[in-house]
Formats: C-alpha cells, sequence, structure tokens
C-alpha cells in the first residue's frame, strides 16, 4: 500500500481519494483553499499553496510521497506543471487524471475560443443575456465587453471590481441537472452561454440544455493533455505491486 498525495479541487479528486484509501492506501488530498467550504473527502486532508514546484518536491520528500496524483481540472495549469517538476526532483511517481474534452455534437451551436480574453470579443457588439460558467477568478475579462447583462454563476463570489458595470451572482455549486438548467436559462432569458471546456458529466447539463434551446455556446478550449490516465487506470496502478510501478 502506498503513501499517496493527490492534487484536488475537483469531484474527480475526491472521487478517487475516497476509492484509493478505500483500496488501502494513505491518502492526502490537497486542495489550494479557492472555496471556503470544500466538500472533503474521507481520508486526510491539507489546504493551500506548497510554495511553487520546490515546496512540493520537499513536501513530496518529508512526507514520504511515493505516487502523486494529479487530479486538478484541466485548466488548472501552474499547479500541473509544479506537479511535473516536483515529481521529477523529488524522484517520485506522477500519474495525471486525464478528463476528455466535450466535443460538439449536431446541434450545437459553438463559437470555440482560448482565452477568456477572446470569449469576450465572442459575445459581439450587441447587447446580450450571457450566462458566464467559468468560475470567479477571470470574470474581469468581461469588464471589456460592457455591453452584455451577465448572470454570473461561481460557488464563491466574485470580487466585486471585476464585476462588468450589468452583473448579477448566482452562488451554486454543481453537478447540476438538464432540467435545472434548462430553467435557469429561460428564467433568464439567456442567449449566450459561457463556459470553458472542462469536461466530465458534472457540469455538462449546461451544453445539453443550450443545445436544446438553440442558445449559443462560447467555449473557452483547454491546453492539450498529454500522458493522462483515466480513474480506473490510475487505481489499477495503484493496485500492482510497488516493483512493478517504475517508482
Ligand atoms: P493554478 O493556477 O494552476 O495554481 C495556482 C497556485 O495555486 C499553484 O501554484 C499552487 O500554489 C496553488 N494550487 C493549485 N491547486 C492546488 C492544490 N490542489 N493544492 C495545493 N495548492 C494548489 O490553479 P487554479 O486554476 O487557480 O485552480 C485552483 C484550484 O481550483 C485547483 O486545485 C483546481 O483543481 C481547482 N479548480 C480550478 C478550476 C479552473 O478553471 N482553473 C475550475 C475548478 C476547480 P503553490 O505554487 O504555492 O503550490
Amino acid at each position: 500500500m502506498s503513501q499517496i498525495l493527490i492534487l484536488g479541487g475537483t469531484q474527480d479528486a475526491r472521487i478517487l481519494a475516497d476509492r484509493a484509501s478505500v483500496a488501502g492506501h494513505t491518502v492526502t488530498l490537497s486542495l489550494a483553499g479557492r472555496t471556503s467550504d470544500p466538500i472533503l473527502p474521507a481520508c486526510r486532508s491539507r489546504t493551500g499553496g506548497f510554495g511553487g514546484p520546490e515546496g512540493l518536491a520537499r513536501y513530496l520528500r518529508d512526507e514520504g510521497i511515493e505516487v502523486l496524483i494529479d487530479a486538478t481540472h484541466p485548466f488548472a495549469r501552474i499547479i500541473s506543471a509544479n506537479a511535473r517538476r516536483a515529481a521529477a526532483a523529488a524522484g517520485v511517481r506522477l500519474l495525471a487524471l486525464g478528463r476528455p474534452a466535450w466535443i460538439p455534437v449536431p446541434g450545437d451551436r459553438w463559437t470555440r475560443v482560448t482565452t477568456t480574453e477572446a470569449a469576450a470579443r465572442a459575445l459581439g457588439p450587441h447587447p446580450a443575456r450571457v450566462l458566464l460558467t467559468i468560475g470567479r477568478q477571470e470574470v474581469a475579462a468581461f469588464r471589456a465587453a460592457p455591453q452584455h447583462a451577465y448572470l454570473i454563476r461561481s460557488v464563491e463570489p466574485p470580487d466585486q471590481a471585476d464585476l462588468p458595470p450589468i452583473a448579477r451572482t448566482l452562488l451554486a455549486r454543481g453537478p447540476f441537472t438538464e432540467p435545472d438548467e434548462r430553467a435557469l436559462i429561460e428564467a433568464h432569458r439567456i442567449e449566450i452561454l459561457v463556459t470553458k471546456n472542462s469536461g466530465g458529466a458534472a457540469t455538462y447539463a449546461k451544453i445539453a440544455a443550450a443545445r436544446t434551446l438553440g442558445l449559443t455556446v462560447v467555449v473557452i478550449d483547454r491546453p492539450a493533455e498529454t500522458d493522462t490516465f483515466t480513474r480506473d487506470e490510475i487505481l489499477a496502478h495503484l493496485a500492482a505491486p510497488a516493483e512493478n510501478r517504475g517508482v
């Protein structure tokens, strides 16, 4: 059985932590601390940054971690890069959990962009009612498109200074159901949905609801993922004897 550190902040990470604990591993789930009231797993957890890749490498050595699992959100790029550097420096095996991106299906009306700034531009010149579901940290980019009326959904409230002039906030934590997403879109007469291509099932319902209602969806594409594994592949790896793991 292994000492495992899981870098989390996602539902996937929590499920993986619970399943690895049940399998008998000693698991610590690490959270950045962005959410004031996070849902915690049954295993040990810790909160807050490590102090860059050097700090994370030190933590891996000090805690005798044998396997580091990067189960962070696909858009959390810095911590994933830190994990690669720290694992190499500390000689610890790194397994990254992949989450397949959403792909458009017939009926979807997607405008694909690669940055939040481009998403704001893609809303166009004419005032529209926009549902923003990109979290709270990058909301300020939409101040560059002040003609729109925004409904901003996030787990924690965005900073007031980041808000575009016409904005309402809605605090909610997924997963969401498709009927609820349709009801939200209709109640607020939303015309455009903005989302990151987070992938996974937990927040897909808004995409399906937008398709049914014929909405335009501005989709922020994610950075390419390399060498990732599914949850079952990671659990199978952890079940293998240590000498077969290349640790
Ligand atoms: P980020 O830009 O990649 O990371 C910024 C810094 O936050 C890192 O350098 C690290 O600080 C700290 N950090 C990030 N994740 C951590 C973790 N799991 N445990 C300990 N420290 C962590 O991250 P982000 O995009 O702000 O995301 C923050 C957290 O929210 C992540 O855990 C991610 O899984 C979750 N999340 C992000 C998004 C998103 O769209 N970005 C969406 C849903 C959930 P140090 O350098 O000091 O170690």
